[in-house]
């Protein structure tokens, strides 16, 4: 025997082999498919796939032998690796190499030996396919080709298997074949040695329960395993803990199943090292359990693919399901949709989902439903989840119940408008100054505010309450009703027991007689409705004690108003009675002067008679006049005056005490006046003009044209008037202190009434002067008087007190307008006919036709100033709007207002045509 030449590059060709790792592992079925095919085909009882060990051949399929290995230097196939193809010894007896070997001296017997070598791409032959036979013989041509070509596809089946390998040694995911008796492991991959530490020959050493402890701890491994030996098809999954070879351990999943076709019961074991997975696994369940633990309802959508697909919740946390009142089968599965309802504003989700798809969290308000219909209002922000290829196909929504904050806004909302309203209602009770419609004011208000019916009760005389509309009645039927007795004596509101009837206290002035405020409606009152009543009867309170004042001054106003005119017509009639006797005396005082009998002291003292006299008529003249402009009376006469003529005419009177110069620019100046009212001012400022210049010093008069109107002027060269009292002359009885000192009488009505008159005409007066030289009165007097002076306006007024002790009639006429009151809109119509007013105040609810009407028959006769409680729809045709409660400085502007558009500052609506 001799032994077997190795190789040339030996080591790099068991390298090639061991890449296989076939070496050791069990027979495999495909394998000896091959032996057997190569058997019959070459008519040989033995066939071998063997592989060629750095010392042994082993055994990969061994047809018709029953050892596994042989050592390498008895082994055939050691001298077929050495050549290039087929190896064959025909009758080994006769062989030199061979003779010896047991293998053909030993029971097998063998003669015959024929051998391919089985080479890796690379070119290393790693073993052999064989046939023998235990007689001598040789192979046919065919025969030889057949084995060549199987040695070939057991090779392309070496290399499919390698890859395969490389595979599973790359991944994390270990392989063991275990032999199902022993429990001993016949093969591990690479990665199952590398996670657990061992060579391959230490992990044949140790059994497979020293390697699961786990398992082998809870003595199920031999049990599963032989019920795996019992159903051949099945598959095992375990779960253990493997241990490495230095101590340590990690979780491992197993899947177990048997190896087919095997005489051995082999377990072909596929473990998975969960470390990482399970970490991962270890945080997302505590991430579940916090989410799970959130108090605010989470949710998983898959969103739809396109928008108009829904999103399909695929999860949904405890606090979701306890929310929608659903378990996980009524929520997993649905569209999000499935909680929307009428009151979900669908295009914020749509917004919200865009978002979401743009790979951005959003955060919307909105109304979501429960599964029994009620809403609620969430605040939800979403968040993608976006995958490991940057896509967002689900999206996480953590939403808030926010319906108690919504309702609380709502209620503030609600309050909000309550206020208002009680406002609104405040301002109507305080305008209202009647008994009557201050009642009617506090029941319709009330209606408006909490709806239903409203009455107000009064306390009776005799004890008791009765119903009233009226604040000053005091008769009338006592009530026996406990509601309203409780409530008079009680500090807050009460209800009856259904809760739709309320009364409430309003406290009285002084002894505390109070009304009481009840109201009845078809739901039951909230805490804020009884709020507002409340509210509501301390406002009626004020503005009834106001009623209570407005009631006491305007009787007591009557009374001085009366007082004043008994004034007035007494004055009146005393200064027309003076008149009279005092043209007597002066008359007879002249005519005694005249009369030689008297000596000349006599006749002096007679001219002082008369002088004085005059003084006295011109006197009662003034007062009288004044007395008539008081009473507003005072209508200018209007006709055509030529200045000019009028004033020479007064000069030439005056000129008989005193030179006059008087100059004139055109030789005539026709005006529209009132020719007596305006002599009366030339003649009183040339009266003047000459008293207080007692120097007897030259008069001067000037009749210019202006643009507009004329103007005269009055010059003197006397005592002129201290600079501090100039502005106050034009007053009622105001004197200047230089003439009083100089004992220059006077009564200090002439420049009063003068500036009356120039007024009354739309003119102007003013003076310039200076103490010691003179003084200067200018007066304009506008072509026409027909347009009249600010300082007089006419005012007709229908108002809420519909009688003539309206307070703003009063307060008007304070401010130095002529008023004339109305009582309906007929009645105003018929003063419009019969006389020019300058503006009408109107309250458009006295009116008793429609505005409409009103408007179109008065708009083209005066200014139409609206008051009222607010502006309403149809305020078209007015001039102005003033809202009622109203301070008279808001009437004075909306005065101007009416009197600037009546005027054309500004178009004037269209009127009806044709009246
Ligand atoms: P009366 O002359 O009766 O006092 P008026 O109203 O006419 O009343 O004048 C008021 C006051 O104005 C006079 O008292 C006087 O002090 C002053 N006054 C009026 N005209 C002149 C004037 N031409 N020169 C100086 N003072 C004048």
């Amino acid at each position: 025997m001799t032994s077997t030449a190795i190789p040339a590059s030996e080591e790099r060709r068991l390298a090639a082999l061991y890449e296989y790792e076939l070496l050791d592992t069990p027979a495999e079925e495909l394998f000896d498919a091959f032996t057997r095919l190569a058997a019959q085909l070459c008519d040989a009882p033995i066939s071998l796939i063997s592989l060629v060990d750095r010392d042994r051949q082993w055994l990969k399929s061994a047809l018709g032998m029953s050892r596994a290995e042989t050592p390498r230097d008895i082994a055939f196939c050691a001298h077929a690796i050495l050549g290039d193809g087929l190896f064959e010894v025909d009758d080994a007896t006769l062989d030199r190499r061979f003779a010896g070997n047991p293998l053909v001296t030993g029971p097998d017997g063998v003669r015959f030996y024929a051998g391919v070598p089985l080479r890796s791409p690379d070119g290393y032959a790693v073993g052999t396919l064989c046939v023998m036979d235990r007689r001598a013989r040789g192979l046919t041509t065919g025969q030889r080709v057949a084995l060549a070509a199987i040695g070939d596809a057991i090779v392309e089946q070496f290399e499919a298997r390698r890859s395969l390998l490389r595979l599973f040694d790359s991944s994390q995911t270990e392989l063991y074949h275990v032999d199902l008796v022993s429990e001993r492991i016949l093969f591990a991959s690479d990665a199952a040695r590398r996670n657990l530490g061992y060579t391959l020959e230490e992990l044949r050493r140790v059994a497979l329960p020293e390697l699961l402890p786990g398992l082998e701890r809870e003595g199920r491994l031999a049990e599963r395993l032989a019920e795996l030996d019992a159903n051949p098809g099945r598959r095992l999954n375990l779960r253990s803990i493997a241990r490495r070879k230095d101590g340590t351990a990690y979780p491992i999943e197993l899947r177990i199943e048997l190896l087919p076709g095997r005489r051995r019961r082999i377990a072909l074991v596929v473990a998975t090292d969960l470390t990482e997975s399970e970490q991962a696994q270890q945080r997302i369940n505590l991430l579940s359990a916090a989410i799970e633990a959130a108090q605010d309802p989470i949710l998983i959508a898959k969103l739809g693919a396109t928008p108009q697909d829904a999103s399909i919740i695929v999860y949904a946390n405890d606090a979701f399901m306890r929310q929608k009142g659903l378990s996980a089968e009524g929520v997993i599965g649905r569209p999000t949709s499935d909680f929307f309802g009428p009151q979900t504003d669908r295009s914020k989700l749509v917004a919200m989902r865009n978002e979401v798809m743009a790979g951005r969290s959003a955060r919307v308000e909105y109304v979501s439903y429960r599964a029994d219909g009620t809403l609620y209002h969430t605040e939800s922000t979403a968040k993608p989840l976006v995958d490991e290829s940057g896509r967002t196909s689900y999206f996480v929504v953590v939403q808030r119940d926010i319906t108690e904050q919504v309702m609380r806004g709502a209620q503030l909302a609600l309050q909000n408008e309550r206020l208002t309203a009680i406002t609104s209602i405040a301002r109507t009770l305080f305008a209202s100054l009647d008994p009557t419609l201050l009642v009617e004011a506090l029941v319709t208000g009330t209606r408006e505010l909490v709806g239903g019916t409203a009455a107000l009760y009064a306390p009776h005389e005799r004890g008791g309450f009765v119903a009233t509309t009226d604040l000053t009645a005091t008769g009338g039927v006592t009530v026996d009703d406990p509601l309203i007795s409780l409530a008079a004596h009680s500090e807050v509101s009460v209800l009856d027991d259904s809760g739709r009837r309320a009364a409430v206290r309003i406290p009285g002035s002084g002894t505390g007689t109070a009304y009481v405020l009840e109201s009845v409606r078809d739901d039951a009152f909230s805490t804020p409705d009884l709020f507002a009543l409340g509210l509501l009867g301390q406002y009626f309170a004020v503005a009834a004690r106001n009623v209570e004042l407005y009631q006491e001054l305007a009787s007591r106003r009557d009374a001085v108003v009366e007082l004043n005119q008994v004034k007035n017509d007494l004055i009146a009639m005393l200064a027309h009675d003076f008149k009279g006797p005092l043209t007597t005396i002066v008359g007879f005082a002249d005519v005694l002067a005249d009369d030689e009998r008297f000596d000349a002291e006599s006749r002096q003292y007679l001219g002082l008679i008369s002088s004085s006299a005059m003084r006295l008529a011109s006197l009662a003249t003034d007062t009288l006049a004044l007395s008539r402009l008081e009473h507003n009376e005072l209508a200018l006469q209007l006709g055509e005056v030529d200045v000019i003529a009028m004033v020479r005419d007064v000069v030439r009177v005056f000129s008989v005490t005193r030179p006059i110069d008087l100059r004139a620019t055109a030789i005539a100046m026709p005006l529209i006046a009132d020719e007596a009212r305006l002599r009366q001012v030339v003649e009183n400022l040339i009266g003047n003009a000459i008293k207080y210049s007692p120097g007897g010093e030259a008069v001067e008069v000037v009749v210019r044209a202006r643009s507009g109107g004329a103007e005269i002027a009055v010059r003197d060269r006397g005592i002129g008037i201290p600079e501090a009292e100039r502005g106050k002359l034009f007053g009622r009885f105001a004197r200047a202190s230089n003439a009083r000192a100089l004992g220059i009488g006077g009564t200090g009505f002439g420049l009063y009434l003068s500036k009356t008159i120039v007024e009354l005409h739309g003119g102007t007066i003013t003076v310039e002067s200076g103490e010691g030289q003179g003084s200067t009165f200018r007066v304009f007097v506008p072509v026409s008087a027909a347009k009249r002076a600010p300082g007089l306006r006419r005012v007709v007024l229908l108002d809420a007190d519909g009688d003539a002790r309206s307070y703003v009639a009063h307060a008007l006429r304070d401010d130095g307008y002529a008023v004339a009151v109305a009582t309906s809109g007929e009645e105003m119509l018929r003063f419009l006919d019969e006389a020019q007013f300058d503006v009408a105040l109107v309250d458009a609810e006295r009116l008793g036709m429609p505005p409409e009407r009103f408007v179109a028959e008065a708009a083209h006769r005066t200014g139409l100033v609206r008051m009222g409680l607010r502006m309403s729809a149809d305020h078209d045709g007015w001039d102005a709007f003033v809202a009622k409660p109203f301070l008279m400085k808001d009437l004075h502007t909306a005065i101007g207002e009416a009197l600037g558009r009546a005027n054309g500052a500004s178009p004037k609506k269209a009127v009806t045509a044709g009246r």
